[in-house]
């Protein structure tokens, strides 16, 4: 069994949306733990910082918008292959097309206001949980 950590985000639509707390729920239920967890609210240059990557992409100005548009909830789960198992939990990027029982289709609005991040492989599992969470943070 190889325990791995991936991070996730509860956007700022499931947040105002009060899906918080039906988030978390589905999370426990579907196994992970919960090893760190903090509400904040992305800064402009936090939030272009965070999707760099994305940077050419044409949504990356409204995606950047949306995510300081209200605050957000950034936790690391563990999970066994957490990456992988939190995409499948999320579901299709787009809402329309993810599957029954995903976080997305539950909670998501449109491909851009869709409920949740999860990191895309090991490497940005690692980036991203260092770029909200010191080492204190996290239980181990
Ligand atoms: P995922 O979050 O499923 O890994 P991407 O990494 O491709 O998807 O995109 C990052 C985020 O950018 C998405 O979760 C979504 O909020 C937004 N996004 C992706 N594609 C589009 C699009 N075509 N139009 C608007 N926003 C988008
Ligand atoms: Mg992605």
């Amino acid at each position: 069994m190889s325990l791995k950590k991936t991070l996730s985000i509860i956007k700022p639509d499931a947040i105002k949306s009060k899906y918080h707390g039906k988030i978390v729920d589905f999370l426990e239920n579907k196994g992970f733990k919960i090893l760190a967890h903090k509400k904040l609210k992305l800064s402009k240059p936090q939030a272009e910082a965070f999707y760099e990557i994305h940077k050419e992409r044409p949504f990356y100005n409204d995606l950047v918008d949306f995510m300081i548009s209200g605050e957000v909830v950034v936790q690391v789960l563990e999970a066994e292959n957490a990456v992988l198992y939190y995409r499948e939990v999320m579901g299709d990027t787009n809402p329309e097309k993810a599957g029954n029982d995903t976080l997305r289709k539950l909670y998501g609005r449109n491909i851009q206001c869709n409920a949740v991040h999860g990191s895309d492989s090991d490497d940005n599992a690692s980036k991203e949980i260092s770029f909200f969470f010191n080492k204190l943070e996290l239980i181990n």
